[in-house]
């Protein structure tokens, strides 16, 4: 039987109409390989969302995302709306849908492809084989925590204030994603924290260790956050899942992105409790310099597509299928501008869409 998923997707601006519809294209072709059926509902949201109502995220949007079974975001912003006021920011748009849908655990894989191993900063000896996920919790810690600002103190000194605060139960559901990710992975997670100094930290391992009592087949570690990074440039390779907080989460899955070399093709979910859509979407911006330009990669984007097959719509083979293709398009030869080494073919992002799916029908 013909199983149907509800799809929103938000293209936004500059390359973001481009990379989604590639994506589109290739969720289209395993449709029909894999007896799915995808709805599409496109809506607003970033620049082209102020340019069209006024506001970065219309009620619709919201809407249209909270009836959907996943949603699919390319990516907001641009020069011509840097310099409105802050509510009225693309970004501002970004983190309302981020608040609306509850999105509190994001997840980033950082995977070195093996035809794209030169990219790295890194030897290549030290990072053949890494493919790390880094599962960092996302609406609570430091960039939310009470009291925060810029204070007078008595004797007239200004003294600014953020405060890292973790509940239990916030602690919990994050170490959960992190413990289920690791199980759909190789079994392997690292928790990071900085317990050795900070109180929210202490209860944030004593949680984890808790909690690792009902996963016995997750093999489960502790870093402090200053080692983790470390060992991250040092070993890459010795981690599977890390989990951590709001702050070291920021730091160290950009870190882990860099090893890889090349930011067109990195995907990131955003996940929130049980019924809520998550969302799908690439690690970089929308790249004004290079918009409309038929440049942009969209490998990320449909990398993007595969991870909400795996992670949302429950789709493994689809998934798989889609990452196989992308690996098959990299070991033809074939590279759009950003990843392109010396022998390769040059291609742009038009192109790469249907070297995709030649590849999906091999
Ligand atoms: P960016 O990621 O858009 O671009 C950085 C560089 O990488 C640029 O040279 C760009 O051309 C290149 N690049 C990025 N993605 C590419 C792709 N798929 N293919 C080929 N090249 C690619 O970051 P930026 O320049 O700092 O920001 C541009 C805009 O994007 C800003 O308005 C920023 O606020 C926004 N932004 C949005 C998101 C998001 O939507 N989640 C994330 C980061 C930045």
């Amino acid at each position: 039987m013909t199983k149907q998923h509800r799809i929103t997707l938000l293209p936004g601006d500059g390359i973001g109409p481009e990379i989604i519809a590639v994506a589109v294209e290739v969720l289209e072709a395993i449709a029909q390989k894999h007896e799915l059926k995808f709805s599409f509902t496109e809506a607003l949201i970033g620049g082209a969302a102020i340019d069209a109502t006024g506001e970065p995220l219309p009620e619709e949007t919201l809407t249209a995302c909270r009836h959907s079974d996943a949603v699919l975001l390319a990516a907001i912003g641009g020069y011509k709306w840097d310099n409105l006021p802050r509510h009225q920011r693309p970004e501002t748009g970004l983190l309302g849908m981020r608040a609306g849908l509850g999105l509190f655990a994001n997840l980033r894989p950082a995977t070195i492809l093996p035809q794209l191993i030169n990219a790295s900063s890194l030897k290549p000896e030290v990072v053949a084989g890494v493919d790390i996920m880094v599962v960092r919790e996302l609406t609570g810690g430091i960039y939310f925590g009470q009291p925060r600002g810029v204070f007078t103190t008595e004797t007239g000194e200004q003294r600014g204030v953020n405060t890292m605060a973790y509940s239990v139960s916030e602690i919990d559901r994050i170490a959960k994603v992190g413990f289920e990710t690791a199980q759909k992975r190789s079994g392997k997670l690292c928790s990071v924290d900085k317990a050795n100094v900070l109180d929210v930290s202490q209860l944030w391992r004593d949680r984890v260790t808790a909690m690792a009592e009902n996963y016995r087949n997750v093999e489960l570690s502790h870093l402090y956050v200053d080692n983790a990074v470390m060992q991250l440039v040092r070993a890459p390779k010795q981690f599977d899942t890390i989990v951590t907080g709001n702050l070291f989460g920021d730091i160290l899955s950009d870190a882990a992105a860099m090893l890889t070399g090349s930011i067109g093709m990195l995907p990131s979910a955003s996940l929130g409790e049980a019924g809520m859509p998550g969302v799908y979407e690439p690690v970089h911006g929308s790249a004004p310099d290079i918009a409309g330009q038929d440049q942009a990669n969209p490998l990320a984007q449909v990398l993007s597509a595969a991870m909400m097959l795996r992670y949302s719509l429950n789709e493994p083979d689809a998934a798989t299928e889609i990452e196989t293709a992308v690996n098959r398009v990299l070991d033809q030869g074939y590279r759009t501008g950003d990843i392109m080494s010396p022998g390769m073919k040059a291609i742009g992002c038009k192109e790469m869409g249907q070297v995709l799916l030649a590849a999906l029908s091999e």
